[in-house]
């Protein structure tokens, strides 16, 4: 389908570090891309900076307590202003032939699954709004008739390589992971880290709720749960292997015995454009793969003793229902804590594991089956995660 250019383009979490890769990707074409509409949480001047350079036509914060200063800032500019979740919301709604989501956490879920509705192309980075509710969303984009593409790095390699027309020849899709900067650590060392280590991530620069995800792989455990909702795979056919190096992003195997990878730079403008261009292709400033240079590539099986996260997510995707909604609730509640250094490194899977255990006990695992059940769910998971946290935090 051929569309009239520029493409329309609006970006949510456009000051995070998605949102930026986002807006350097289009600055290298112009006359293919405009940005119309621009969404972030509690930044106005980062998000008015945006504004000024791009000159969209809509701009949204989600915290109405900043909304006074996004207008000033913007004052006489002719852009229009709101504030709040619901002009958040219509914000994915408005009038795109793509739109980006890049928020970070389950607050993604509503402006995400409004552009979904509209029936437009939505580059997915927003990997937690498919862990809480992939379902629902995917139901929803079928429904649409939206185009759904992944952002994430592995599962934009993943899509890549993914043969639609030999279903039956796939047996296994393999996610890497780079194991995060506590790889090497023992456990005793692990549980005395803080923030400050945990947030230097070995391979990507990267906003703080991931990076802490990325150090207790729980990360790898999301992402498992958001390739299960993007491609028609079972759970026993997703695994995951620890490839420090971060070039190799993500495999298919057949059953022909050929292992269809992509690799490249660990660099998000890669899968950002392969999202913006699709089905063509662009050039980037990625720096070129060097296989010569990297000299030699590892992988080695995830530690599921050191990294319980992993196993948690993975226990979760297998048990279904409600519980992916669950542990996705309580582990953005517990990183959170660990970013204020109220509870320890690995006190986050301890949480997460005490959530899931009395959910399980109080029968709040039940499938969401509408938006509504999974905000019941993501809020008892919230509260529950909480009063752990405070017994954890005690102890
Ligand atoms: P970030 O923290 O750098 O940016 C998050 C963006 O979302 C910011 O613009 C922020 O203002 C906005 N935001 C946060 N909470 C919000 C709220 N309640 N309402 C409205 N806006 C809100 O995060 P990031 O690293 O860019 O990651 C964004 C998403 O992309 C995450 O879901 C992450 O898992 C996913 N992702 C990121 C990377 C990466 O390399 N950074 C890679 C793969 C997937
Ligand atoms: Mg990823």
């Amino acid at each position: 389908m051929s569309q009239s250019l520029p493409l329309r383009v609006v970006v949510l979490g456009a000051t995070g570090s998605i949102g930026t890769a986002t807006l350097d990707v289009m600055s290298q074409a112009p006359d293919r891309f405009r940005l119309v509409g621009i969404a972030a949480h509690r930044n106005a001047d980062a998000l008015a900076d945006i504004a000024k350079r791009h000159r969209p036509e809509r701009v949204v914060i989600a915290d109405e307590g900043q909304e006074g200063a996004l207008a000033d800032a913007l004052a006489g500019t002719g852009i229009a202003t709101a504030a709040g979740l619901a002009a958040l919301t219509d914000l994915g709604a408005m009038p795109a032939d793509i739109v980006v989501a890049a928020i970070s956490g389950a607050a993604g879920l509503a402006p995400t699954l409004a552009a979904i509705r509209t029936g437009t192309r939505v580059a997915i980075a927003n990997k937690e709004c498919l862990v809480t509710a992939g379902s629902l969303v995917m139901a929803e984009a079928k429904r649409a008739g939206a185009t759904i593409l992944p952002v994430d790095s592995e599962h934009n390699a993943i899509f890549q390589v993914f043969e639609d027309n030999a279903l039956d020849a796939i047996e296994e899709v393999i996610l890497t992971a780079s194991g995060g900067p506590f790889r090497t650590w023992d456990r005793a060392k692990m549980a005395a880290a803080g923030p400050e280590q945990a947030l230097k991530h070995p391979n990507w620069s990267m906003g703080a709720k991931i990076t802490i995800d990325s150090a207790t792989l729980m990360n790898k455990g999301l992402e498992l749960i958001e390739a299960y909702h993007l491609f028609p795979v079972r759970p026993d056919q997703l695994s995951v292997v620890v490839h420090p190096q971060s070039i190799v992003h993500g495999l298919v195997r057949y059953s022909d015995g050929s292992c269809l990878a992509q690799l490249g730079t660990p660099d998000m403008r890669t899968p950002i454009a392969n999202c913006l261009n699709w089905p063509d292709r662009a050039p980037t400033r990625v720096k070129p793969l060097d296989l010569v240079e990297i000299g030699s590539l590892t992988f080695e099986a995830p530690d599921l003793d050191r990294f319980e996260c992993l196993g948690l997510a993975m226990a979760a995707l297998r048990r279904g229902e409600g519980a992916p909604t669950l542990l996705n609730a309580a582990n953005e509640v517990a990183v959170f804590a660990f970013l204020e250094k109220r509870i320890g490194f690995l006190d986050i899977a301890a949480c997460v594991e005490r959530v899931l255990n009395s959910a399980e006990r109080a029968h709040m695992v039940s499938e969401p089956k509408s938006l509504d059940d999974v905000a019941a769910l993501d809020a008892y998971a919230r509260r529950t995660a909480k009063e752990a946290i405070s017994e954890l935090a005690r102890a």
